[in-house]
Formats: C-alpha cells, sequence, structure tokens
C-alpha cells in the first residue's frame, strides 16, 4: 500500500514526486507510455526560469527525476490500464499488476495529435513540433507552416509571425472550427498564407534530420506538389489520457479532468497535475505548478488523516 502513485513523468508529475517524496511520503510514479512527458520531444528549452542558456528539454526531464531520486522517489516503468476509485484505498492495474493507494495523483498528461505520417515521428524536434511557445522562436525568418482549422492552429499561426518570414497554414477543409476573431486574425495578417482544402502527405528530410520541405495536396484538383519549410507545426488538438478513468472522474466533454478547485478531482484523495486537466496554458512551467500543487493537498490530506 502506497501513500500517493503519481501517474507521468512530465514536470507535472516529477514535481509532485519531488514534493511528496521530500514530505516523506515515498511516492511511486507511474512512468506511462511518454517517459518524461512531452519535453522529451522538444530539444531546446528557452523559458523555463533559472536556465539563462536555455536547457536540453530530455535533460531538464531527467534532472528532475534524478531530484525525486534523491528524496526517495521510487519510478515504475508501465502504464495503468484499469482504476477502481470507488474506494480507498483506490486500486490500480499497472500492466497487468495491481497497486493500492492512499492518495493519486494523475499526472498522466495530453498527448499531442500528430498526423501519423512516417517522417513525422522522425523529426519530431527537429523541425516537427506540436508547441509554438516551445519552439516558435527557432525559426526566426524562416518559413514556417501549421496545420490545422481549430482555435490553436489559429493561435500558433499568429504566435508563429512574430518569428517567421512567412506563416503557411494549411487545413484540409474550408470549413475552420476556429472562432471568427481568431480566424479573422490570422486572415488579415499579410505574413499568412491559407491553404484550405489542402493536406500534408509527407515531411521531408529524415536523412538529413532536419524539415527541409512538405509535399502537400489540393483535394480539390489533386495537385502535388512540394513546399520548402523549416518548421513544421501540429496543431490538430490533444489527446488527454485519463482513459481508465472514464466512468469514474468528472472529465469534460473532450476527456480532460475537470477540477474541483486547487488541484482536486470530484473523488476525494484524486488530484489532478498538469495537461491532463489543463488545455490552456501546457507549459513545463505551469505543469511543474500544478504538480507542486497536487503534492502539497495529497501531503494534507494524509497529515490530516483523511
Ligand atoms: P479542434 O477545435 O478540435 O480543431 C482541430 C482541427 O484540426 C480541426 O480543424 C480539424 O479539422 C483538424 N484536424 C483534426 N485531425 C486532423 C487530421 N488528421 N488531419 C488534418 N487536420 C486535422 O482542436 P483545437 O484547435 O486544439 O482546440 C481544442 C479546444 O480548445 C477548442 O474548444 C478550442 O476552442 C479551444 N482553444 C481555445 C483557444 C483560445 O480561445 N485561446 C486556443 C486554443 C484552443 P476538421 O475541422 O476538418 O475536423
Amino acid at each position: 500500500m502506497r501513500n500517493v502513485i503519481i501517474l507521468g513523468s512530465g514536470c507535472a508529475g516529477n514535481t509532485a514526486a519531488i514534493y511528496t517524496a521530500r514530505a516523506g511520503l515515498n511516492p511511486l510514479v507511474v512512468i506511462g507510455h511518454e517517459p518524461g512527458g512531452q519535453l522529451s520531444l522538444t530539444t531546446e528549452v528557452e523559458n523555463f526560469p533559472g536556465f539563462p542558456e536555455g536547457i536540453n528539454g530530455p535533460d531538464l526531464v531527467a534532472g528532475m527525476q534524478k531530484q525525486a531520486e534523491r528524496f526517495g522517489a521510487e519510478y515504475l516503468f508501465g502504464k495503468v490500464t484499469e482504476a477502481d476509485l470507488s474506494k480507498r484505498p483506490f486500486r490500480l492495474n499497472i500492466d497487468g499488476e495491481w497497486q493500492e493507494c492512499q492518495t493519486l495523483i494523475i499526472a498522466s498528461g495530453a498527448s499531442a495529435r500528430w498526423l501519423g505520417l512516417p517522417n513525422e515521428q522522425k523529426l519530431i524536434g527537429h523541425g516537427v513540433s506540436s508547441c509554438a511557445t516551445c519552439d516558435g522562436a527557432f525559426y526566426k525568418g524562416g518559413k514556417i507552416l501549421v496545420i490545422g482549422g481549430g482555435d490553436s492552429a489559429m493561435e500558433e499561426a499568429s504566435f508563429l509571425t512574430r518569428f517567421g518570414d512567412t506563416i503557411t497554414l494549411v487545413h484540409r477543409s474550408e470549413n475552420f472550427r476556429a472562432s471568427k476573431i481568431m480566424l479573422d486574425r490570422v486572415r488579415s495578417n499579410p505574413k499568412v498564407k491559407m491553404l484550405t482544402n489542402t493536406v500534408v502527405e509527407d515531411v521531408y528530410d529524415a536523412s538529413k534530420n532536419v524539415v527541409t520541405g512538405v509535399k502537400l495536396r489540393d483535394l480539390k484538383t489533386n495537385r502535388v506538389w512540394d513546399e520548402a519549410v523549416d518548421g513544421y507545426f501540429v496543431a490538430i488538438g490533444h489527446i488527454p489520457n485519463t482513459k481508465p478513468f472514464v466512468g469514474q472522474i468528472d472529465l469534460d466533454p473532450d476527456g480532460y479532468i475537470l477540477s474541483k478547485g486547487g488541484a482536486r478531482t470530484n473523488i476525494h484523495g484524486v488530484f489532478h497535475a498538469g495537461d491532463v486537466q489543463d488545455r490552456i496554458y501546457r507549459q513545463a512551467i505551469t505543469a511543474a505548478g500544478a504538480g507542486c500543487m497536487a503534492a502539497i493537498e495529497a501531503e494534507r490530506l494524509l497529515a490530516e488523516g483523511h
């Protein structure tokens, strides 16, 4: 029986681990299907406070784990496939083995949706990104491609106009899910070129380990052509990793955990941290802050003995 189990090993989970381990709670961190979370998919992180020269994303997250382990946190490879949160202790099936805990911190994140092109996966962190705030500044004066037709794509495209020379927004239809105001802002920006009814069929150049261009297809005319780009940003939505909790924890229609204030969920003793609840900020630093909040709440609940 654990005092606390933390699901996820990104910034939120690792920070929760540091705090609960320092509080002597001997946390178990279940690493999950994306070890290190989204930071492990980036290269340079320039906006995490305390690193004036920037820091490599995987190094930052590895440092957090090391820090938590120093205070006694244990890390377990695996992911939760099933959960019973109907009473305490809570029960979690981790790759076939059941574990019990008094408190649970869900920091399992939200995975970016990708187009699924074979070369896309190979170039993540080398020109392929799902976060303009994280990676936009690397493309100063460059040609940037943004894929999507929702508010995220508009937000990313608008933000990237600060850096890129040209932003090409590619959307698979001519109907946008984006709000009018955000769409209009992008449409009226002279740096943005819109390609509707267009899909990306490939991204180059995996052999050079850097993005150099894309293959596009106009769905109306069937014209196929290559376009040179330096940055490739996918903004077609995120999938919160809450599957084992469907029907137990209150989720919004898209599957994100509904917060009941602070780090609390609708279940006493179960807390949320990071992108699994936060669909707005999604930053390493906000996830770390949320991990801290969840840890403090778990610690207080255990100290009060209920
Ligand atoms: P979204 O609204 O679900 O839009 C996803 C977009 O990606 C759609 O245009 C969709 O095209 C496209 N798409 C999905 N799968 C695709 C694929 N395989 N290939 C090509 N295109 C694909 O997602 P979102 O933009 O991330 O927004 C999620 C929620 O957060 C929304 O409620 C949004 O309003 C909110 N949000 C708000 C703000 C803000 O207000 N500041 C900022 C960001 C997000 P189809 O339409 O053709 O399906």
